[in-house]
């Protein structure tokens, strides 16, 4: 049968190391306790056969009275473990520990089994014995080292001259600390070493004992876990936490240096449309390829690393020249852009780069990033696929969008109570009779100080915030909402025009949105249009059966501003459009341009050619609706028929039954 041992030791990773040393060893550890009082208790429950007490112990007793009491009462010996050994601890312990040759048995057992190396060094610190583990750990055999210092071949970095000296009149009398242990096949590893004096009675340094424990397995799980937590995993690249550390860094270098130092923000282009069309592998699959077109670019001092989603970041110290950056980002453009092929399909895909420079775009991390996004939005918004350096002009673009986005989030949370956001409803008429046929839902925000705010100054910023999802959702239930509260007040049923955005679009669950909305409502769907444009249409994954679904639903579709996108007209034949809406630039300057009037003329019968019924936006002149009847557009809307108006007016306009119209 095994000896059994209790340990008392409240330092976990010592108790641990201990314990599963021993139990390598054959050895059945009965319990680890890290107290005096559960030491005792534990003692008497188990009746161990020795228990390894550590002086010095969490709770208010101390390793030598449970030592005293276990050892009086229990009549079990107890050996201590301990660093330190000043004469006070040491003398408690001795005062403890009956004159049994037992014990010192048992202590040479210890000796013998305990997984940490030991060696004993006489006072000039040469080695007077080691233990087997010593062996097990270094390498090293006992008859190899007797005699040696320590110093001289066990440790990679050796203790200053004067250690020992310093060790003999500490007032703490031990050390610890990490060293690099040097095996005999000239490996080294990470360990915990403790070295104390032993005194004799006279108080005189006679040896020290040194133990240590291979930490390595401990370093190397902290490394991984360092790991794990500064880089991306699916790319290798570091993450936000390194970008952060090394960012700070490379700022402290280049204002000492005074060298420039350029920070690039990369954002693919369209990326969600290629994962929603291509699968969440694939989307994978191009943000690895791309990490690795980022880095085959750069050179070995740049950093670059992955902020999430699509968005990559790159630290560029030591710029030689500050447009040196724009040939940067001009390289890692055409690098990305490069066709590849993911699943036998190929792909192209498209960045932005916003690019910002210490120390003239910021002088601190948060400065520069703030920067080189405001610069990647302006190039996202001059067009796709291109680069654009941070200017002053931006900052203030940046702070406005900031302003917009949260005031705009704060509106929504407090809508039933506040009605910062409003509906006003533009009718559509009759080109020819000037009867109302429609209403255009337009959203109004009345900003506490900013009064009336337009919809063009804030769309495009929930769309990039992703607030467009409640807020299209809010648009949508309040438009059904007042069409139910006409159809309520006696007024005969009308076409009910809703703008929805890309974003709406793109999310799958948007048509089960739209028909709980109707349902919440009662709002007939027959009677609903959505509004959505060209560009749309476009950035969809799966447009036609998303069409499909609404027009299962019953609900109308629209495209909106027709003509300033690239629909091609082959693929209009194939989807469930109901209705083109001929954009006002097309408008504008009817009748008289040529052109415009030929695009429009083209338009129109384009739209009859396909069985498209159509709308003419902003229609302000008489002129301009007697020449687009004369194309055939039969409907319109613009200042000329009305403003937009508030639910209330519109009502009251339609009950005054008056044609609309100037004539
Ligand atoms: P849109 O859908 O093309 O709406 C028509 C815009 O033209 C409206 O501008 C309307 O007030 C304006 N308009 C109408 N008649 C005339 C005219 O004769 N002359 C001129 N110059 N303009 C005219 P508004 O209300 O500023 O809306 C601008 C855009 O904002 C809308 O263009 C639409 O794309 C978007 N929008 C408005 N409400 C919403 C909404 O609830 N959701 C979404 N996603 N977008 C919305
Ligand atoms: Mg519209
Ligand atoms: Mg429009």
């Amino acid at each position: 049968m095994s000896a059994k041992i209790l340990v008392v030791e409240d330092e976990r990773i010592v108790a641990l190391d201990l314990a599963h040393g021993l139990e390598h060893l054959g050895y059945e550890v009965v319990g680890m306790v890290a107290s005096a009082a559960d030491a005792v208790r534990m003692a008497r429950e188990h009746r161990p056969d020795v228990v390894l007490m550590d002086i010095h112990l969490d709770g208010a007793i101390d390793g030598t009275v449970a030592g005293r009491e276990i050892l009086e009462q229990l009549r079990i010996p107890v050996v201590y473990l301990t660093a330190y050994a000043e004469p006070e601890t040491q003398a408690r312990a001795e005062a403890s520990r009956p004159l049994h040759e037992q014990q010192q048995r048992q202590a040479n057992a210890v000796f013998q089994t305990m997984a940490e190396g030991i060696a004993i060094l006489d006072h000039d610190g040469l080695i007077t014995s080691v233990n087997p583990a010593f062996t097990t750990l270094t390498g090293h055999a006992a008859e190899a080292v007797l005699g040696r210092h320590p110093d001289d071949f066990l440790h990679l970095r050796g203790h200053s001259a004067d250690f020992y000296r310093l060790l003999d009149d500490a007032p703490v009398a031990y050390w610890q600390g990490e060293i690099d242990i040097r095996r005999a096949d000239a490996i080294t590893f990470p360990a915990w070493q403790h070295v104390c004096p032993v005194r004799d009675q006279a108080g005189q340094v006679t040896h020290y004992v040194l133990t240590f424990s291979d930490i390595s397995l401990i370093r190397s799980a902290e490394a991984h876990i360092h790991h794990l937590a500064f880089h991306d995993a699916l790319t290798g690249l570091g993450n936000r936490h390194m970008l952060r550390g090394r960012l700070e860094e490379e700022i402290h270098r280049a204002s000492r240096t005074g060298r420039p130092l350029a920070l690039l923000f990369v954002d693919l282009d369209n990326f969600k449309f290629i994962n929603d069309a291509h699968g969440h592998a694939a989307g994978d699959a191009l943000i690895s390829t791309v990490a690795q077109r980022v880095t085959a670019h750069l050179r070995g001092s740049d950093l670059a690393v992955r902020l999430g989603g699509d968005q990559f970041v790159i630290i560029v110290p030591d710029l030689p020249r500050i447009e040196d950056a724009a040939l940067i980002a001009e390289k890692l453009l055409e690098g990305i852009h490069q066709p590849l092929i993911v699943k036998g399909e190929t792909i192209q895909v498209g960045a932005c780069v916003g690019i910002a420079i210490h120390p003239d775009d910021g002088d601190n991390a948060e400065a520069l990033m703030q920067s080189a996004d405001s610069a990647m939005y302006v190039a996202k918004a001059r067009g796709r696929h291109r680069y654009a350096y941070f200017s002053a002009d931006m900052a203030e673009t940046t702070r406005e969008r900031l302003q917009v986005e949260q005031g705009l989030r704060r509106a929504l949370e407090q809508q039933p109570q506040r009605h910062e956001l409003q509906l006003e409803f533009q009718p559509v008429v009759n080109l020819a009779a000037g009867q109302i046929t429609g209403a255009e839902a337009l959203v109004r925000w009345d900003h506490p100080q900013w009064g009336r705010v337009g919809p063009t100054r804030f769309i495009q910023i929930a769309e990039d915030s992703g607030l467009i999802v409640p807020l299209g959702l809010w648009v949508l239930r309040e438009a059904c909402r007042q069409g139910v509260s006409w159809l309520a007040a006696g007024a005969p049923p009308l076409r009910l025009a809703v703008n929805v955005s890309v974003r709406q679009m793109q999310n799958d669950h948007f048509v089960e949105d739209v028909a709980q909305v109707l349902r919440e409502t009662g709002f007939p769907p027959q009677q609903l249009e959505l509004e959505i444009t060209e560009s749309t249409l476009q950035s969809m994954a799966d447009s036609r059966s998303m069409l499909g679904r609404f027009r299962h639903l019953g609900v109308k579709m629209a495209l909106d501003d027709f003509g300033t996108g690239f629909s091609s007209l082959s693929l209009l034949k194939h989807l469930a459009i109901d209705r083109i809406k001929i954009d006002r630039s097309f408008v504008i300057d009817l009748p008289g341009a040529p052109l415009d009037e030929q695009i429009t003329h083209a338009i129109v019968h384009l739209a009859s050619a396909l069985r498209l019924q159509m709308t003419a936006e902003g229609v302000e002149t008489e002129a301009q609706r007697s020449s687009l009847m004369d194309m055939g557009c039969l409907e319109g809307q613009g200042y000329l028929f009305s403003q937009p108006l508030s639910g209330g007016n519109f009502h009251a306009l339609r009950a005054s039954a008056a044609p609309m119209s100037l004539h």
